[in-house]
């Protein structure tokens, strides 16, 4: 495996690779079981892996936890190495912002509602550093966790908008035994606040099982749901949307949607969500 820092280093090697199938998969590093589902699916459908870990400044609002976020680049290291990853790449900030960065990819409606609505630019930032991403390791395939929903979708679009030659792969989220959706922020979590962090998967698992069994109704999904969450210090929403458009999905559920949370658990902001396909 090889740890790459520059852009020009990235292409160099590359450029031996090109005759095959590049699999990319973007993160922010400390590793978890989810990332690596998302290695395990670009091994499984490429033949080289490139990993990039990289904190991207402009995803951060202002009062977010840019500065706190988790890192621990040796621990990643050695976890893309046992998975069988080909490059990673671990850029400096400035290597992939240089002095007088200007330009950016602004994302439309997908962009606005749910995480879009509270964390402003947010999807401009993810949108920005992935397309910028994309341009570096132009991968076949780029695989990404269904547990980042709204990121999906908005990458998904944004491929399609700006006619990148890139196949987009949602991978099923990966939770703990107790079925708390991984995320490397879980770490912030202590013992009482993790324990309450579970009402949001309990949640939402509760609305998919009723889903399972022949509920259609999406106010009586929502409202299930909602029963669990009381937990949480600060629910920021509960929705239920088409899982193509993220409009709000009402009356009897004939499309797949998502129903897809966020809260605050402590200081620390938690999403996840379930895919209803009828
Ligand atoms: P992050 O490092 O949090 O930016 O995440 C990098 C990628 O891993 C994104 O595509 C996430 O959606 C994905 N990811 C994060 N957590 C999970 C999870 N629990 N299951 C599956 N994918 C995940």
């Amino acid at each position: 495996m090889q740890t790459i820092t520059t852009v020009a280093e990235l292409r160099g090697a590359l450029a031996n690779v090109r005759d095959k199938r590049v699999g990319f998969v973007p993160t922010m590093g400390y590793l978890h079981d989810g990332h690596l589902a998302l290695v395990e699916a670009s091994r499984a459908q490429c033949d080289v892996t490139v990993v990039s870990i990289f904190v991207n400044p402009t995803q951060f609002g202002p009062t977010e936890d840019l500065s706190t976020y988790p890192r621990d680049f040796l621990r990643d290291e050695k976890l893309c190495r046992d998975a069988g990853v080909a490059i990673v790449f671990a850029p400096e900030e400035r290597e992939i912002y240089p002095a007088q960065f200007e330009t950016f990819v602004e994302p439309g409606e997908l962009a606005k509602s749910l995480c879009g609505a509270f964390r402003p630019g947010h999807f401009r930032g993810v949108a920005t550093v992935v397309c910028k991403l994309f341009n570096m390791v132009r991968p076949d395939i780029a695989f990404f966790g269904q547990k980042d929903f709204q990121q999906c979708a908005v990458v998904r679009r944004m491929a399609l908008d700006l006619n990148l030659p890139i196949e987009i792969v949602t991978v099923p989220t990966v939770r703990e035994p107790d079925r708390l959706a991984m995320s490397s922020r879980n770490r912030y979590l202590n013992k009482e606040e993790r324990r309450r962090a579970l009402s949001i998967s309990r949640g939402l698992l509760a609305a998919e099982a009723e889903f399972r069994v022949g509920e259609r109704n999406c106010e009586k999904l929502i409202a299930i749901a909602r029963q669990h969450l009381d937990e949480v210090d600060r629910l920021q929403y509960l929705e239920l949307v088409d899982a193509d458009t993220l409009e709000p999905a009402s009356g009897p559920l004939s499309h797949p949607a998502a129903l897809c949370a966020a809260a605050y658990v402590g200081s620390t902001r938690l999403i996840d969500n379930v895919i209803l396909k009828p």
